[in-house]
């Protein structure tokens, strides 16, 4: 039986086989660092209960190494080696300074109130803190599932008690709230990610006909959408609001809602937030089997939830002709290859899902610059300071004309900066992308391969430059 872990490593060999590459170096690059596991006791309810977690660091050819941790009662190493593999490739395929890390804690976050996962939480932090896996140099955290900006930012300000003298220790963990050294535009920005991505792959009518999709743009696209949770709801409220695409169907853990003329995605969060599923709403139709909606009629699937729900199982039952992956590796390898064969087309996770951590990359910036966004346009604007405003450039990746600087940081404020600087990164790596698809000397065999080759060449640069 193949795992998570060996189904990464699977889809990486695949691609590194046919790189010319330094002997050792694919092993070298594919294979996890280091996995801490901590075991660690918190008094609650009366009693001491035990925790484990773990921070895997898959590579650091770039520090820190950068990714998230989540909360899952399933959680496992396999998984967390997994998930910190795909970090290393997605950040070195969006051109991020940064090495692949995962963290995870065994723990279903539903079963205990706020201030005791607090607690928890802080635990957690000192045993990262204490053995080296949390700092902004060497290993910056992020939310993922189960966690959020509040988990985040009782991990910064854990790491303020206990190194009160490091300057840069908001930079040590990113997606924390606006009002706590966060950046505006986070928590959107993995949803609003997988929008920019389907946009993009629309926008090149060669490549969406190669899933058959002719002629007519996005507009009217019918989705199902696995997960209403953060990337899923970003996600899914995005294209049928700007995009006008139609979500047919919601997937969540009690069940599928339904609604052939498109579900109300606001109505359905707030019903989501407040009864814990799908099941009572009025705007559709529930049914209790939410994976048979997997293989439901539709244009684009978003798994947006877990990891390996499209399996072997389901793989040739899947009606949609576009499944874009917004969740971390939904599809194993062996479903990869029978879609492939069908001729379904695969927006994979490394790039779909790539918008939470390149956000999270301007906020680690802006953390270690120290300078709000506000103060460098009232610097600009009044005494015409160049220097900040440059920094600002750095940030969006973006190079501004003297002539046009003045123009384009009248009245921007931090979102336009942030979306427009995402949208660059997403649509430029798109582009990337399917020149490498369609590469006529020597084409990718689809998405997911030409973000393998071009994530390997660059982690190989990388080592080829420090002589390794
Ligand atoms: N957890 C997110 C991911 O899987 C974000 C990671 C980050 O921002 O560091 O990509």
């Amino acid at each position: 039986m193949s795992s998570f872990l060996s189904d990464v490593d699977a889809m990486f060999e695949s691609v590194a086989s046919s790189i010319d590459l330094p002997e050792g170096l694919a092993e070298k690059i594919r294979v996890c660092n280091a996995t801490y596991v901590t075991r660690f006791g918190v008094r609650l309810r009366g009693r001491m209960h035990t925790f484990t977690g773990w921070r895997a660091v898959h590579s650091t050819h770039n520090n820190p190494a950068k990714g998230g941790i989540r909360y899952s009662p399933d959680a496992d190493q396999d998984e967390v080696e997994a998930l910190a593999a795909l970090m290393t490739y997605k950040c070195a395929l969006l051109g991020l300074p940064f090495g692949g890390s995962k963290g995870a804690l065994m723990i279903d976050p539903r079963e205990w109130e706020e201030h005791e996962l607090e607690k928890i939480t802080r635990r957690f932090a000192q045993e990262l803190i204490r053995h080296g896996f949390l700092s902004s140099g060497m290993n910056v955290p992020a939310p993922d599932m189960g966690t959020n900006e509040q988990t985040m930012m009782w991990i910064a300000d854990e790491y303020r008690r206990l190194k009160p003298d490091d300057i840069n220790g908001m930079a040590c963990v990113t997606g924390k709230p606006l009002g706590g050294n966060g950046i505006e535009g986070r928590t959107e920005a993995t949803g609003r990610g997988v929008q920019f991505a389907v946009q993009a792959f629309f926008e090149t009518p060669t490549d969406a006909a190669k899933a058959g999709f002719t002629g007519n743009g996005l507009s009217g696209k019918t989705i199902v959408v696995q997960g209403l949770g953060n990337v899923g709801y970003h996600a899914a409220k995005f294209l049928s609001t700007e995009d006008g695409c139609k979500i047919v169907a919601v997937i969540e853990r009690d069940g599928v809602v339904r609604n052939s003329s498109g579900l109300d995605i606001e109505a359905l969060k707030v019903h989501v937030t407040e009864t814990g599923g799908v099941q009572g709403f009025a705007g559709g139709t529930y049914d209790r089997d939410g994976a048979a909606a997997l293989e439901d009629e539709c244009d684009i699937l978003i798994p947006a939830a877990m990891e390996r729900v499209i399996h072997s199982g389901n793989a040739e039952a899947i009606k949609a002709r576009l499944l874009v992956e917004a969740a971390n590796g939904p599809t194993t390898f062996e479903a990869d290859k029978k879609l492939r064969d069908r001729g379904v087309v695969i927006i994979p996770d490394l790039y779909a899902n790539a918008g939470g951590v390149a956000v999270s990359y301007f906020e680690w910036v802006k953390n270690l610059t120290h300078i709000p966004f506000g103060l460098m346009e009232r610097r600009y604007d009044e005494k015409g300071h160049r220097t900040l405003a440059r920094s600002l450039e750095m940030m969006t990746g973006r190079a501004f004309p003297k002539e046009t600087e003045a123009e384009f940081f009248q009245g921007r404020r931090e979102i336009d900066l942030v979306r427009s600087g995402l949208d660059d990164m997403m649509r430029s790596t798109y582009a990337e992308l399917s020149r490498r698809w369609n590469d006529p000397s020597d084409p990718a065999i689809d998405l997911r391969s030409a973000a393998y080759s071009l994530s390997i060449n660059r982690i190989a640069e990388a080592y080829k430059a420090i002589g390794i």
